[in-house]
């Protein structure tokens, strides 16, 4: 450590001042035109990130610095780090873009023989540097998870905001205080990828300013986590954390087999999310994604609503086919509870569907005949542990197991708190299984597709039996891509035609899934109706990468209670399920509706019931007013490519918001808060041809007048462009741009639009 050399207790000013008086010699820099990094002699500790186009140094001098990694072995309690190597050294690579390589020897103990080696190469022209590690281990145990490279201290900036594609994304106003943790001793906040990290980067910047960027340039999607620190002192700090595939157990020489990206930007979380796309659209996973391979079928891509309701056919094909001659544009069913077993307990005993195999399959082949199809759930990783076939089939064997070679049974049932095992995806045996009761609903009952339930993640697994490496590596998207291959074999379409290919569909986003799945649930445009405030607001950073690379759709947005499963016990049963929510809940509704449509999302509309389209008209025809636009601006808000909306201003109100599960039961478990919320929302896309639009969409009781900023230069229009206006109804002209003049815009109450710029 630089300080250990200082030696003594010392003001921080003080050890500021000796920082910059040691420096020159003290640390190795490495420069390209946009970014500087600094690297301690001592232990190669990163201690400088200058953002050159600012000057701003995202990392400032401290008492202590973390060291720039750490290695756990297996079975061994203490970390191994930097200081604990009795020599080390860096030197300067010769050649351009500026690089340096880190080597750590002379460790003792249970690591002597160890030599760490990282290397660290600026890019040529991003603010970014990309960084890579490598263990020669002689003789050590095996490696269990390295963590590098490590970044402490990171400088405090006025409005700090932390970006993070937790799925679509979300972002924290304040995520000094998450950090801080609930008591004010610190947090570590980890997100697991592939899984709830949808994609690998994390932005960590000032609101506006200058911005940490951190990123892994992974496309075979090795098991890591990203992870930011925080301590009492109110320190913050980030790193990756790897996890070596078990199969290198025994061997000699372990490398990173990606690099670390880490770096700077200025702007915001959309400038973060333009750096990674501008490197994640070219990867496969974007190339041979079925958007954009043309292999999502029509149904799919063609729907302009999706109902999602639960239960019995006539519980859910009937609603879809009166809410579908209303809308006049195709509805498609996401349906829930139409298996044989109970929901969150029984899987995967689906079949025969609960209301018999040949009244479902009279109720799916009805369906058709309206045009109207359906992805129907079956979980796609779990097993209930209480099932009759978990014995009978000798399921325990291929379900995940922890660590300490055990299964963490998962409860969700809150009523009748039955386990779940997650079943591996690396095992022949749960691949196999699912694939058959795919085939079987597909083939036997007729419906259109699965939805795959928490298909955006993955588990380590460290069941030696299994046949794949323990705990990390590549073998759960490997035995993904199998699954579904097989799964599509299977229920492919005939040699004599007829029969439409298999729509899938997962849980989530993630961009290792986007050459798998036709579409992807995305439910956190409604995340305040089943989660807690939390600090994190959602963004759409997924859709900001990767939108006209997936379908995504999905919603909460519901204006009842929830439903009950009849197959759950009876005495938690609620006296009115599906009863009408309070109308004050009415613009949660429409928000959940606007936010969806504003970020291209496919409408969705959950417990409805045909009675609403009376009951609760204004709502209704909102959402059916949305589906309309969006089927008349699908070179938008399905093909589009996101980009950052003009600023405007518009009014906020207090919206009366409701929490719900769906396991609310007899005491109803309503949640009610207040909680301020834009009365207009905004997305900006890009049409493949290079025409740009704006999507607008008022949740007021009242005609909003807004004066919208469109920046010509960044949307890549003339800034004299023609600017039409389309609504539910059709198109008309709204004359030019005018250079430095606002764009002028009346929304009625309860309305959208979108505002298109012509090239
Ligand atoms: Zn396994």
């Amino acid at each position: 450590m630089i300080l250990s050399r200082i030696g003594g207790p010392l003001s921080l000013a003080f050890l500021g001042f000796c920082f910059h008086a040691n420096a020159a010699s003290d640390v190795l820099r490495l420069s390209n035109s946009r970014l500087q990094i600094g690297l301690d002699r001592d232990h190669g500790t990163l201690v400088e990130l200058v953002n050159l186009a600012t000057r701003h140094n995202l990392l400032e001098a401290a008492e202590s610095q973390p060291g720039l990694w750490q290695i756990e072995f297996e079975g061994d309690a203490m970390p191994l780090k930097p200081g604990d190597a009795q020599a080390f050294q860096v030197v300067r690579l010769p050649g351009k873009p500026a690089a340096a390589r880190l080597l750590w020897t002379g460790f003792t103990g249970r690591a002597t023989g160890l030599q760490v080696e990282a290397v660290v190469r600026l890019d040529e022209e991003l603010p970014v540097s990309r960084w890579t590690v490598r263990a020669l281990a002689p003789g050590a145990h095996g490696i269990r998870r390295v963590h590098f490279p490590r970044v402490g201290n990171i400088a405090r900036q006025p409005q700090e905001r932390l970006a993070v594609p937790m799925w679509m994304g979300q972002l924290a106003a304040d995520p000094r205080a998450l950090l801080s943790g609930k008591t004010g001793q610190g947090a570590r906040l980890e997100w697991a990828y592939p899984g709830l990290l949808s994609l690998q980067c994390l932005a960590f910047y000032a609101e506006p300013g200058t911005g940490l960027y951190l990123a892994a340039s992974d496309t075979a999607a090795f098991r890591k986590t990203f992870v930011m620190f925080g301590d009492k002192a109110g320190s913050v700090g980030c790193e990756t954390v790897h996890l070596p595939e078990q199969r290198e157990l025994s061997a000699l020489d372990w490398q990173l087999p990606y690099e670390v990206v880490l770096g700077s930007f200025g702007g915001d979380w959309v400038t973060a999310a333009e750096q990674y796309r501008a490197w994640a659209t070219n990867q496969t996973w974007a190339t041979q994604s079925r958007l954009a391979r043309g292999v999502v079928p029509g149904w799919i891509t063609n729907t302009a609503l999706w109902l999602w309701n639960r239960g019995r056919s006539d519980a859910v094909l009937t609603p879809a086919v009166a809410l579908q001659q209303r809308l006049k544009l195709p509805v498609s069913v996401f349906w829930h509870w139409w298996h044989g077993c109970s929901y969150d307990a029984g899987f995967p005993e689906y079949l025969p569907p609960r209301e018999g195999t040949e009244e479902f399959k009279r109720a799916t082949a009805a369906a058709h005949d309206h045009d109207v199809r359906a992805l129907v759930y079956m979980n796609q990783r779990l097993w209930g542990m209480t099932t009759k076939s978990w014995s009978d089939e000798g399921a325990e064997r291929y379900a995940v197991k922890g660590l300490d070679g055990k299964i963490q049974p998962e409860i969700y049932n809150t009523f009748t708190r039955q386990a779940c095992a997650a079943m591996c995806m690396g095992t022949e045996f749960w691949r196999h299984k699912y694939a058959g009761l795919a085939e079987r609903a597909v083939l036997d009952l007729g419906v259109d597709g699965i939805y795959m339930d928490q298909a955006c993640t993955s588990l380590a697994c460290y069941d030696p039996s299994h046949g794949h490496p323990r705990g990390g590596g590549t073998y759960w998207m490997q035995g993904f891509r199998t699954m579904q291959e097989d799964l599509r074999q299977r229920c492919g379409p005939t040699a004599a035609g007829g029969r439409q290919p298999v729509a899938l569909a997962g849980e989530g986003c993630g961009e290792p899934w986007l050459p798998y799945l036709d579409l992807m649930l995305s439910l956190q445009v409604s995340k305040e109706r089943y989660a807690a405030l939390d600090g994190w607001e959602t963004i759409p950073f997924f859709h900001a990468v990767y939108h006209p690379y997936s379908v995504t759709y999905g919603n909460y947005s519901s204006l009842t209670m929830p439903p009950y499963d009849d197959l759950w016990p009876a005495e938690f049963a609620p006296k009115e399920p599906l009863r009408l929510l309070d109308r004050k809940f009415s613009r949660q509704f429409l928000m959940e509706q606007a936010r969806a449509f504003v970020w291209g999302q496919q409408p969705t509309l959950a417990n409805f019931l045909p009675a609403h389209l009376e009951e609760r008209k204004e709502e209704i025809e909102y959402v059916l007013k949305l589906a309309a636009l969006r089927a008349r601006a699908t070179t938008y808000l399905l093909r589009g490519t996101y980009l950052r909306p003009p600023e405007f201003r518009a009014p906020a109100s207090m919206l009366e918001m409701s929490r719900l599960s769906i396991y609310a039961g007899q005491q109803g478990g309503l949640t009610e808060f207040k909680k301020e919320y834009p009365l207009v929302w905004a997305g900006a896309w890009r049409a493949p041809n290079g025409n740009v639009a704006v999507a607008l969409a008022s949740i007021a009781d009242e005609p909003m007048d807004l004066a919208l900023t469109v920046d010509p230069k960044y949307y890549g229009i003339s800034p004299r462009a023609r600017v039409v206006r389309i609504d539910e109804l059709g198109s008309q002209p709204m004359g030019r741009l005018a250079p430095k003049s606002a764009l002028k815009v009346t929304l009625p109450s309860r309305s959208a639009c979108l505002l298109e710029f012509s090239r």
